[in-house]
């Protein structure tokens, strides 16, 4: 599956380490280079900030998507191609949704998390077929990945679920992993171990 475009969910914050600014540049570049087009919450903070800038200083398109309310707040980046205010964060997260073809999540904090799992539940319960991955900087995600497994072992994400969040160390990796997600009937899940 070729994907037009791509929704990263990731900090408004940096994190103390500036490995996850760099990742997050360079995952805007190389979507950029793909010729895929960003979409993200529209802010001009933290990694968010960087995934625009690196996209947009590859010649790439960036579309943002932001809150009224958060505008000010996430400061709205002033140089993306697109940018689209919402009444709700409800509204917010249906529109990038919407725009994207796949989505992925960098390092981040709870706005993050809660964005990555809704996505990545209206795939398993066949909503929408759309590839979630994790871009695992220097083992961010590791814990999260060590809980999935540990659910799938007692019984609470089936064994084809338990693979559903594709994850990498590098973008590249990540993005091939995207195109080549196999998705799965909730129908027949419900039913296997
Ligand atoms: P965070 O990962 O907490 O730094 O937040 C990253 C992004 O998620 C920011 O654009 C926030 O506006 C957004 N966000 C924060 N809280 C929520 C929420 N409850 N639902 C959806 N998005 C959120």
């Amino acid at each position: 599956m070729k994907l037009q475009s791509i929704a990263v969910y990731c900090g408004a914050r940096s994190g103390h380490d500036v490995v996850y600014e760099q990742e997050a540049y360079k995952l805007g570049q190389i979507l950029a280079d793909r010729s895929i087009t960003l979409v993200y919450g529209g802010g001009n903070v933290g990694l968010m900030k960087q995934v625009a800038d690196g996209c947009l200083a590859n010649g790439g398109s960036v579309i943002g998507v932001i809150p009224k309310m958060l505008a000010d707040l996430e400061l709205a980046h002033p140089d993306i191609q697109q940018l689209y205010l919402t009444q709700s964060m409800q509204e917010r997260k249906m529109m990038m949704a919407q725009l994207a073809d796949g989505f992925i999540a960098m390092p981040g904090g709870f706005g993050t998390m809660e964005e990555m799992f809704e996505v990545l539940t209206l795939t398993q319960l066949n909503y929408h077929d759309k590839p979630v991955g994790l871009l695992n900087v220097q083992g961010y995600y590791d814990p999260l990945l060590t809980w999935i497994e540990q659910s799938h072992q007692r019984g609470f994400i089936s064994t084809n679920h338990s693979t559903l969040l594709q994850s990498a160390h590098d973008a590249e990796e990540l993005l091939s992993k995207l195109e080549n997600t196999t998705f799965f009937s909730l129908k027949d899940e419900l039913s296997k171990d």
